[in-house]
């Protein structure tokens, strides 16, 4: 079964445009409130909704379930990971991520089945694009750490960060539909401010963002500022070159008056050189940016290796002492696969989907730019 629509997917306001007289605002507000907030699983418990219109949209826009298939809590730090099981049997990754306030969390959420970008050193790049999420599914993997985390009382979802498996940007109409419900009032209520989405570079995507004057954030997955060793990791780096996404991020910077954070993985002996330090901070020139560096998560058959302490030092005292406003992030929950795709992938070999609803207690076990692997987009 295909997923299609689903009512976690409709804001209030497109659930009213789409039922028209069958169904008043105020009643779709209740609707979503009741089913995205409190986590109904049945509209038989909204209040003050006439039986005419629960009948319609009943009809019209089942509920989406999707289910929990495995839950890693990290031993190391308090990372979450979890494997999400999609209606058609597919599995994507989403994880929670505690900031350094505590009670506040960002979720990564998963935008596509899989990527087609193929970047050599990420997991779900060599698992090729089987599909792209809908709306209603980026919305749920929030909404399960929501639940999660209103149920234990440790806290709330302060932020998001598209940084899961695939390309946001290769699933924009899915992502900007899903930024609606989770940043509208009766939805998810995530301040857009701190929902970053991560990209390897599409500039068309960009630019659509920046033609918006989005309150979002944008990241760029760098990986290396010269030419030929970034195409040989990137393979877009072929169709958009990494001076055209900088210029790109550029102009979402001047529309948006939005920071962009520039994310770079390092891979100890490929791209932590000094011509390679050199090329990142002339590129940087372009605009205004701040860098995170952070290491490459090992992926087992990837012939990549993070950087040794040395390697690490070096490359970072090289950009800030040419005035590159750089930082150096900690990747969290390296025991329970911190790599991109690496759950997903083991959770689709060994399990398929159950019915139940996500977020389910009895389930297998910062800032909004969080301290996670940044080896994907
Ligand atoms: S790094 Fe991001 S864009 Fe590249 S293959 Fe992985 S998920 Fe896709």
């Amino acid at each position: 079964m295909h997923p299609t629509d689903r009512l976690q997917g409709e804001t209030p306001e497109r659930l009213a445009e789409r039922f028209g007289p069958a169904l008043t605002l105020p009643e779709a507000r209740r609707i979503i409130a009741h089913v995205v907030q409190r986590g109904g699983d049945s509209l038989l418990g909204v209040q003050q909704l006439r039986t005419t219109a629960r009948k319609a949209v009943e009809a019209e826009l089942p509920i989406g379930q999707v289910s929990v298939i495995e839950r890693r809590a990290s031993q190391e730090d308090p990372f979450i990971k979890f494997a999400v099981g999609l209606p058609d049997g597919a599995v994507v990754e989403t994880v929670r991520i505690p900031l350094e306030r505590a009670g506040r969390f960002v979720v990564c959420v998963s935008s596509q089945v899989g990527c087609a970008m193929g970047c050599t050193f990420c997991a779900t790049g060599t698992m090729g694009l089987s599909r792209n999420l809908e709306a209603w599914e980026i919305v749920e993997q929030v909404r399960l750490v929501a639940t999660e985390l209103r149920a234990s009382g440790e806290g709330r979802v302060h932020g998001v960060v598209f940084q899961g498996m695939g390309e946001p940007l290769h699933n924009l109409d899915n992502v900007l539909q899903a930024l609606e419900m989770i940043s509208n009032p009766c939805g998810l209520a995530v301040d857009a401010r701190n929902v970053t989405i991560c990209t390897v570079g599409i500039v068309p995507g960009i630019d659509r963002l920046a033609s918006m004057r989005t309150r979002i954030r944008l990241g760029i997955s760098v990986t290396s500022a010269q030419t030929m060793l970034r195409r040989s990791l990137v393979p877009m780096e072929g169709k958009y070159p990494i001076r055209e996404v900088v210029e790109a991020a550029k102009r979402f910077h001047e529309r948006s008056g939005r920071l962009v954070m520039f994310a770079y993985a390092l891979m100890g002996g490929v791209n932590t050189t000094d011509a390679e330090a050199e090329a990142l901070a002339e590129l940087l020139k372009l605009m205004p940016a701040r860098l995170s560096l952070i290491d490459w998560n090992p992926i087992a058959g990837l012939p990549y290796r993070p950087p040794t302490d040395s390697e690490r030092d070096r490359f970072h005292d090289r950009l800030a002492g040419m005035g590159v406003p750089v930082i150096r992030r900690y990747s969290g929950g390296k025991d329970i696969g911190a790599a991109c795709g690496q759950l997903a992938t083991a959770s689709t070999r060994k399990s398929r989907p159950r019915p139940d609803r996500p977020g389910a207690p009895d389930s297998v076990a910062s800032d909004a730019t969080p301290g996670k692997s940044s080896d994907t987009a």
